[in-house]
């Protein structure tokens, strides 16, 4: 087993693979930017290391500095060597090219090989694999669009709306719709440059636009043993300018049998492309309840507690565990739903103004507590929220027997929570949470534009 992990991010998901080190008696390693110097998670950690400052070019995103750092933790101790390296999610972790640079040091990446990470990181070359696992994409372009032509000839054919996006995106960013020939011509120029500044990459493809769906992911985890598992659903249809809020299992929206579709083409798809690690496999589910496999993350996610607490499955451990070179500890048939869980990502940002970003200090802040209730942060009183990163504060998320329970509980938690002066999305969670539409399961991806539209 590991005995060192160097730890390549910052925030809530620090503290989440911090956790899991100690579990396992390994000890973790911080890297961290000048604007994070403070945190309070790296006092946990004996040795942390400045990679830079807060621009995370200069610093989260600068591979040579980090894996110097895991080097210079071995140096320090040259029996104690730095086996792995976590990278989290958003940063490096679905840069393959990190992955290849660690494994070449001699350090672990924890996560699939570089190999499985090309082929399913990149969205356009996802698509084909799936094709090949015979596994329903979206009707769109095989692989990236050569030219404009090529495009409209694509759109007339699908029909409009179409749906651009950049082969290398992610976040929400770089997908764009267009309604018409005139619009299309618009978005690719547009898109393009968008993505070339945003990804170093402007290759893009097209798909269509399926209209008022739901968003549905499965969570797989695949051992180097040839072991592959899933571990269910998550419904995370309630988002933001394509960037997800509010994350459940199971999905109130599909039936048992799309279900076990889904969790069968995510386990084909693994098998396919040959990956290993956590990851998962998002679709998109039309308004008649079928599915349409999107893209493939190859990395842990943001909403991973709500999988761990419907199976009592620690996935960050199994990670760790994978890396390691172990056999996956459990089948299929150990694997259940128990109950409902749900979460929120508790954001700094102004839901009643764009979801604007806030930055500032936190001089208050109270999470909730209680039965069935789990707070991952990294925030405390005094915390200041950088413009810098990702706004997320911390994700609240409740596990109870049924999703009536559930939401009880939500609304109970979110009205005992408190973030202090700053803004966050928990008073559009407390309204969300009360919406008859909510309540019922049945909505799609643009309940909170429609439902609240300021
Ligand atoms: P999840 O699929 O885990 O819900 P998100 O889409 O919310 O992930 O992204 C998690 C974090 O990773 C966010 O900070 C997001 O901005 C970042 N991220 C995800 N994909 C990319 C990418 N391709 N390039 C840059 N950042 C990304
Ligand atoms: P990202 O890499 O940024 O996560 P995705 O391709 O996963 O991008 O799409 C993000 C969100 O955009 C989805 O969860 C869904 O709400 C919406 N979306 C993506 N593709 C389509 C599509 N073809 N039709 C309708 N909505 C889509
Ligand atoms: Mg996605």
């Amino acid at each position: 087993m590991f005995k060192r992990i160097l730890i390549a991010n910052r925030g809530e998901i620090a503290l989440r693979v911090i956790r899991a080190c100690r579990e396992l008696d390994i000890e973790p390693v911080c890297v961290f930017s000048e604007e994070d110097r403070d945190a309070e998670y790296l006092k946990q950690v004996d040795r942390t290391f400045c990679i830079g400052p807060a621009s995370p070019g200069e610093s989260y995103l600068r591979s040579d500095r980090i894996i110097a750092a895991a080097e210079l933790a071995a140096a320090k101790e040259p029996s104690l060597a730095t086996d792995a390296i976590h990278p989290g999610y958003g940063f490096l972790a679905e840069n393959a090219q990190f992955a290849d640079q660690c494994r070449e040091c001699n350090i672990e990446f924890i996560g699939p090989s570089a190999e499985a990470m090309r082929q399913l990181g990149d969205k356009a070359t996802a698509r084909t694999i799936a094709k090949k696992a015979k596994v329903t994409t979206v009707p769109g372009s095989d692989g990236v669009l050569e030219d404009d032509d090529q495009a409209f000839q694509l759109a007339q054919k699908i029909g409009y709306p179409v749906m651009v996006k950049a082969s290398a995106g992610g976040g929400g960013r770089g997908l764009r719709i267009a309604r018409s020939k005139e619009e299309l011509e618009r978005t690719l120029a547009q898109a393009r440059q968008e993505a070339m500044i945003a990804f170093k990459n402007d290759a893009l493809y097209l798909e269509k636009f399926i209209e008022n769906p739901r968003h549905v992911e499965v969570q797989i985890l695949a051992d180097t043993h040839g072991k592959v598992v899933h571990l269910f659903e998550r419904d995370c249809t309630i988002q933001r300018r394509y960037q997800k809020l509010i994350e459940e299992s199971p999905s109130p929206g599909i039936d048992s049998r799309t279900r076990a579709d889904l969790c069968k083409a995510a386990v084909r798809l693994t098998r396919v492309a040959g990956y290993t690690s956590a990851g998962t496999f998002e679709f998109v589910v039309d308004a008649k309840g079928k599915p349409y496999f999107i893209e493939a993350n190859t990395r842990i996610q943001v909403e991973h507690p709500v999988t761990e607490m419907i199976t009592g499955i620690d996935l960050i451990r199994a990670q760790i565990l994978i890396a390691a070179g172990e056999k996956l500890p459990f089948t299929q048939r150990d694997i259940h739903q128990n109950g409902v869980a749900i979460e929120c990502r508790i954001n700094a940002e102004d839901p009643a103004n764009g979801f604007r970003p806030c930055a500032g200090v936190i001089e208050k802040f109270r999470p909730c507590g209680g039965f069935g209730v789990r707070v991952d942060t990294h925030v405390y009183d005094g915390y200041r929220v950088s413009p810098r990163y990702d706004s997320l504060l911390g994700k609240l998320i409740v596990h109870r027997p049924t999703r009536t329970e559930a939401i009880a509980c939500m609304r109970r938690c979110l009205d005992e929570f408190v973030v202090d002066p700053i803004k966050t999305t928990i008073p559009l969670y407390k309204e969300i949470f009360r919406h008859e539409e909510f309540i019922s399961g049945k909505f799609d991806t643009g309940f909170v534009a429609h439902n609240f539209p300021s």
